[in-house]
């Protein structure tokens, strides 16, 4: 049902169809289903629920035409900017660069936050919708309709509902996986296990609890709250992301139990976008030890499945300043049997994280090169690597430098790890 209305000042059009499809494209793409208010100075989008999700200024003082605020389901505001195209997509593998509002470990990216036509958004987006509800005379029902529970999806329900997810899930997902770019982040979180199996010493997302599964009962619930949370919306969702740090580990009965739950329960694959992906961390151990028929049953579940590890460093000096408790030999055996997955199914993509910093032992790097050069003839398309940076809110042209020099090199598609929360 398409409604709209349209005065001189504001034209509100529900229900506009975006892209059935993610894609990465140098132009601002909208996905899935959504609601719009379009005023001279501003454009609102709203999902299935009415709640905001986007915001963009159509002033002068507005940094670029092209650029948005998305507002996420933990409540947070991010600024997409398109950094003059080339170095972000060279450096992340998006058009877009997210900048957060949040202490997080990129190098490149500005400070969009600080621009008042930005903070006039984050900050009165509502008060404006409260004047637009005012303003529109003799709108159509549905309109009318949808404005009311705009208005009623105020700033302090979106922070409750943020509440209500981490409550949900047994806590926030403090770093979502970096593949969850391909769906830009629109993923909803299903903890399977909790926890991860090393408690490195360099990381700043560890629990001091240790690794434990949910059981079946926990993740059926987990997942009809999420629908009832998600409500409506849902049709916009076709990705799932087991959490916690390390899901691999849960092995391949209750890996496979939620992936099937979450596929008949949240709809994934009959979703507003077409497809189905499933996102989760592992581990050298969880890789090494998983079932191989795991690999064969996601293969045909989800159109695409994306498992991160985290392998920091082939080299020893290195993995031992970090307190990564696991050697050189599994990391260099770990890789080798990504490879082989990686070529063996068309489905599923593992990809893995190195760190970056400037104070890592000499060895770090030529290790690093040694696998992902050394290891290839030529090029690959398939089987990223991730450069994470380790340092926190430090932006360096070095870094940056030392990143494009390190990717020119490497055989892997290979791109910067921006820290992101959900
Ligand atoms: S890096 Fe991964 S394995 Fe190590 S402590 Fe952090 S979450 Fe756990």
């Amino acid at each position: 049902m398409k409604e709209s209305y349209d005065n001189k000042d504001t034209l509100i059009t529900l229900y506009k169809e975006g892209s059935d499809s993610y894609t990465k494209i140098s132009f601002p793409i909208r996905y899935g289903v959504y609601s719009e208010i379009r005023t001279r100075d501003a454009v609102l989008h709203f999902n299935l629920n009415h709640e905001i999700v986007r915001a963009v200024g159509r002033t002068r003082q507005w940094i670029h035409p092209n650029e948005w605020l998305k507002h996420t389901r933990g409540d947070d505001w991010v600024y997409y900017s398109n950094g003059g195209y080339a170095g972000v997509f060279e450096a992340t593998g998006e058009y877009y660069l997210p900048n957060l509002q949040y202490p997080t470990n990129a190098i490149i990216g500005g400070k969009p936050f600080k621009e008042p036509a930005v903070k006039r958004l984050t900050q009165g987006w509502h008060q404006r919708l409260l004047g637009i509800r005012q303003s529109v005379n003799g709108v159509p029902s549905p309109v009318g309709r949808f404005l009311d529970q705009a208005c009623a999806n105020t700033p302090e329900i979106l922070g409750q509902r943020a509440r209500q997810l981490f409550e949900i899930s047994g806590g926030r997902v403090t770093v979502m996986p970096p593949d969850a770019r391909h769906v830009d982040y629109d993923i909803i979180p299903l903890t399977i296990s909790q926890g991860c199996l090393y408690k490195c010493r360099f990381c700043r997302i560890k629990t001091d609890l240790p690794f434990a599964l949910k059981t079946k009962d926990e993740i059926t619930e987990q997942i009809l709250a999420l629908k009832q949370l998600y409500n409506k919306d849902i049709a916009n969702y076709n990705s799932v992301f087991l959490g916690e740090h390390d899901a691999l580990a849960a092995g391949r009965e209750l890996i496979v139990f939620a992936a099937e739950q979450s596929l008949a329960l949240l709809g994934l694959d009959r979703a507003n976008l077409g497809g189905s992906n499933l996102f989760l961390f592992g581990s050298v151990d969880s890789l090494l030890n998983a079932d191989p028929d795991l690999f064969d049953r996601l293969n045909r579940l989800f159109s695409h499945t994306y498992i991160n590890i985290g392998l920091e460093s082939a080299d020893q000096e290195t993995l031992d300043k970090l307190g990564k408790p696991i050697t050189v030999a599994q990391v260099e055996q770990t890789f080798k049997t990504i490879q082989t997955i990686n070529d063996k199914y068309p489905n599923i993509e593992i990809t893995c994280n190195f760190i970056m910093d400037e104070s890592l032992p000499k060895g770090h790097y030529p290790s690093f090169l040694r696998l992902v050069r050394e290891n290839f003839s030529h090029a690959k398309p398939k089987g990223t690597v991730y450069l994470s940076p380790l340092a926190i809110n430090q932006p360096s042209r070095e870094m940056v430098f030392k990143f494009n020099h390190l990717k020119c090199l490497s055989r892997l598609p290979t791109f910067l790890y921006i820290i992101q929360r959900l």
